[in-house]
């Protein structure tokens, strides 16, 4: 059985491929498929509603089942911000370095008590039939004053929990407590239910 993995992000591909190889499904990609899905804009509220869109829009070109995701970090101390604008949180050519800028100056005057912050990861599987698994992830940490690490990507280097932040951590370390990590697991789980009923 193949399913489509609607990411370009060749880390992703590969850990869908860990947990979808042991059930028994190949992992393609549009590439792979030699088509093209058409770019889904973002629109949801959640990151559940947009990785739907990801996962449906790759699913209906296809015609194969269809895996996407979506995540994102959730301060609270910024009311969720930047929640599922957290690629695009300062602006239309935001990049890792301007958006970890912006977090910090934002947070300047909250006290370390009050910089928790959660990452978020959402994945939907849909089916031609119009099933949709969904799972969840989450992880919770908070915001330091500096950065610290060279791994990962994004926020990592300002995410901390307890007192290593994300880019101390090796990609195997990070995997067992990460939102993303949490999701895959949860999703091996669901799929293994939904293949065998
Ligand atoms: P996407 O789900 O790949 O579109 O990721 C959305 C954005 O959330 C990324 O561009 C990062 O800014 C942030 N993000 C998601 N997961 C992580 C993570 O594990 N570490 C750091 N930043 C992350």
């Amino acid at each position: 059985m193949k399913f489509i993995i609607a990411s370009k992000n060749k880390n992703k591909i590969k850990e869908l491929e860990r947990i979808l190889n042991p059930l028994g499904i190949q992992a393609v990609t549009e590439d792979e498929l030699n088509i093209k899905i058409p770019e889904v804009e973002e629109t949801g509220t959640t990151f559940s509603e947009n990785a739907f869109l990801k996962a449906n829009s790759a699913c209906k070109t296809s015609g194969l089942p269809a895996i996407a995701d979506d995540s994102g970090l959730c301060v609270d101390a910024l009311d969720g911000a930047p929640g599922v604008y957290s690629s695009r949180f300062s602006g239309e050519n935001a990049d890792a370095k301007s958006n970890n800028a912006l977090l910090i100056e934002k947070l300047k005057d909250v006290g370390i008590e009050k910089r928790t912050a959660k990452f978020c990861c959402s994945i939907s599987v849909v089916f031609p039939n119009g099933d949709e698994i969904k799972c969840f992830g989450e992880c919770k940490g908070y915001i330091g004053f500096e950065a610290k690490g060279t791994n990962g990507f994004g926020y990592d280097p300002y995410f901390y929990v307890g007192d290593k932040s994300f880019a101390e951590l090796s990609a195997d370390e990070k995997d067992k407590i990460s939102h993303r990590g949490n999701a895959l697991r949860e999703l091996k789980i669901k799929l293994k239910e939904y293949l065998d009923a």
